[in-house]
């Protein structure tokens, strides 16, 4: 036995992301850090708490809309991109209203940390934006309309290993 770590000493503590427009689950998680030994998740979803963070009527309705998006998805990652790039993951949810501008918010972020969680709708577009960012290396993470629970898998697989 030896004391010393093979470890690198500088983050023992593992940390990730999850950004979605939408809830992670049926909403049993509330926005900011969650906190287990030796790893925390920044959970990060829309703030009025709705199901649909960006529903599809608005998208196709309102002539505004696709401010109104930008500018929801503005406010999701508004402030986190210092904390974002110290993560070991960053799991964003791409759906379909707000995927463009999800995508182009993560532009910054070290694609090898990224992880785009994508529904089927407008696939080739959204594959094609990311390459465009420069993103290309990024994991991709196919999953349902909504994400919800695919991404509560994500996240309870992260929980998980150590406490249970
Ligand atoms: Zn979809």
């Amino acid at each position: 036995m030896t004391d010393e770590t093979p470890k690198s000493a500088e983050s023992p503590l593992e940390q990730i992301a999850i950004i979605t427009y939408n809830i992670i689950g049926g909403g049993g998680y509330k926005n900011g850090w969650l906190e287990y030994p030796g790893k925390k998740a920044l959970i990060v979803q829309n703030k009025d708490g709705a199901r649909i963070g960006l529903p599809l009527w608005m998208l196709f309705t309102n002539p505004k809309a696709t401010e109104i998006c930008k500018t929801k998805m503005e406010d999701l990652f508004e402030g986190i991109t210092s904390t974002l790039k110290q993560m070991n993951q960053i799991y964003v949810y791409v759906g379909l209203g707000g995927a463009n501008d999800a995508i182009r918010l993560t532009k910054d972020l070290p694609p090898q940390k990224l992880s785009y969680v994508l529904c089927d709708c407008n696939y080739r577009q959204k594959i094609n934006l990311i390459s465009e960012i420069g993103n290309n290396h990024a994991k991709l993470i196919k999953c349902e309309c909504g994400g919800w629970d695919t991404l509560d898998k994500i996240l309870k697989d992260f929980i998980g290993n150590k406490n249970k």
